[in-house]
């Protein structure tokens, strides 16, 4: 890492210099598609930034279960090719999502095939760190740790740069640059700048899911699996009012004593949340049913502790309608979005949002078209928000309006969730909008759509037998 300095730049180096303020999956994502086009890219990054998959303060829900789209591997893998083999090295498990990794609904779980969407059960601190150690090595690349970015500088109505403070002096330095990217996460203080430069409100949608999580590790060994293939598998569940507590369970590489694991994650609505307890992990698997889940927690060795992590709301900024957003400033990842985690979606919609930033510097050199970026980043957020929020309504318990047109397709997919565990195609058709390939439309085209309306449904109760058909192909 390069020390802070508060040297003035030759202009020529200012010209074409980019910042991206925080150094976490967006900022990464960001930094690696900049420096395509950028003589320099600064990181600037509050905390020091470690030198492989280990926790960190300002990622706490880094250690939590995180799940990565099919779209968000197709992604990460343009922008990093050959990621997915990085991350089998590290030993993540890649596979077939409907046919290696379970998905349950009402205690049911859909129907297995071979859908050829590719899936990967890795870390969140493995897939950073591989994110972090490629885009680094990138030689344009430097990131400046252990500091806090106090505002990007606004001359006129252009940002020329950012203002930081390093942590082990009062120094403020500034830092001049040709654009700058906020990518400070949730936390994120543009709605603040903005009105300090003059701007409108910037107006924000809030679902009140009052989500709560624990999660913890267990080691993974051959005795735990329920199947031939479950030593490999993901296990995802869909949430409904029968059964409103999302829970999953995802193989981990092994941890830094070389110890493959599980990770288990259970959580509830509107402070419907586990106690961070062992006990209370097990008593909220028992209730969500999944065979996999209850026997994890229950039989499975503790690796370290159960750990919690609240989120009272998702929210969306629409940066997209805000006038006078000053030239040279941009906001991506969750500063824009932050989702109910459950549905997966953040990370896969950081890569998406770096391949417009991509398609915009193509497009625009380095004076990037400030509105379009926010235009074309919106249609990009726009199908996962609804459908987080279509699920998040599904719920009773979750405050909100609810349209018509949300309860007839909550009322649409409820009914799919009884067809897919006997039907491979709806369950395919399913996954593949969930995992941001297709859009939800797919799911109203007539052969699904056909399906949906006049197959009767007997039902597939989640047993460790009904898991067996999930045992992963060759070249698993
Ligand atoms: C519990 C939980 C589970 C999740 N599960 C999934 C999942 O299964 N799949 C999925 O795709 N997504 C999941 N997500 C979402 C995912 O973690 C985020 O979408 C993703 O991390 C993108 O975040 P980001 O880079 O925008 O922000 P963050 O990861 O929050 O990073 C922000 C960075 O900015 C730095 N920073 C903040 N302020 C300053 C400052 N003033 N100065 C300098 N640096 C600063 C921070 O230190 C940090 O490094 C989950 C989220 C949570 C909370």
């Amino acid at each position: 890492m390069t020390a802070p300095t508060s040297h003035p730049q030759s202009p020529q180096r200012t010209l074409s210099r980019a910042i991206v303020l925080g150094a976490s999956m967006a900022g990464l994502l960001a930094a690696r598609v900049l420096s395509e086009r950028f003589d320099e890219v600064v990181l600037l990054e509050r905390d020091q930034l470690p030198n492989g998959p280990l926790p960190r303060k300002g990622t706490p829900h880094a250690v939590h279960p995180h799940g990565l789209l099919a779209r968000g591997l197709q992604v990460l893998e343009s922008l990093f090719p050959g990621f997915t083999r990085s991350m089998q090295d590290r030993g993540g498990l890649a596979g077939d999502m409907t046919g290696d990794v379970a998905f349950e609904a009402n205690r049911e779980r859909f129907a297995a095939s071979r859908g050829g969407l590719q899936a990967l059960a890795v870390s969140r601190l493995a897939i950073e760190a591989e994110l972090r150690a490629r885009v680094l090595a990138r030689p344009n690349v430097r990131a400046i740790t252990g500091v806090t970015v106090l505002t990007p500088a606004l001359v006129a109505s252009r940002i020329e740069g950012a203002r930081y403070r390093d942590h082990d002096s009062t120094l403020v330095h500034e830092l001049p640059a040709r654009l700058v990217v906020d990518c400070t996460g949730r936390g994120s203080q543009s709605p603040r700048w903005l009105r300090d430069w003059g701007c409108d409100g910037v107006q924000e949608e809030r679902v009140e899911i009052g989500i709560g999580y624990s999660s913890a590790y267990f080691r993974r060994t051959g005795s735990l699996a329920m199947g031939p293939g479950l030593e490999k598998v993901a296990v995802f569940g869909a949430v409904t009012n029968a059964q409103p507590r999302p829970g999953v369970l995802l193989a981990q590489e092994p941890g830094a004593e070389g110890t493959p694991r599980w990770v288990a994650s259970v959580g509830g609505f509107s402070g419907d949340r586990a106690e961070a307890t062992l006990e209370g992990m097990r008593s909220h698997a028992r209730s969500i049913g999944s065979p996999e889940l209850i026997k994890v927690t229950h039989d499975g060795e503790l690796l370290g502790e159960v750990m919690r992590y609240q989120m009272p709301h998702s929210q969306l900024r629409h940066y997209e309608r805000l006038r006078g957003m000053p030239h040279g400033f941009l906001i991506m990842g969750d500063a824009i979005a932050s989702f109910n985690p459950i549905y997966g979606q953040g990370m896969t919609v950081a890569a998406c949002e770096a391949l417009v930033l991509q398609s915009e510097i193509a497009r625009s050199g380095r004076d990037v078209n400030t509105r379009r970026f926010f235009r074309e980043a919106a249609k990009v957020i726009d199908t996962p928000w609804r459908v987080a929020v279509g699920g998040d309504l599904s719920i009773d318990s979750v405050p909100g309006r609810r349209p018509f047109a949300v309860r007839a397709i909550n009322a649409y997919i409820s009914r799919l969730y009884r067809i897919a565990p006997q039907d491979p195609v709806v369950s395919l058709a399913f996954q593949r909008v969930v995992h941001m390939i297709d859009t939800p439309a797919a799911l109203f085209a007539p052969r699904v759509f056909w399906r949906v309306l006049h197959a009767r449904h007997a039902g597939a109760r989640c047993t460790p037998d009904k898991a067996r058909p999930l045992a992963p192909g060759p070249g698993l």
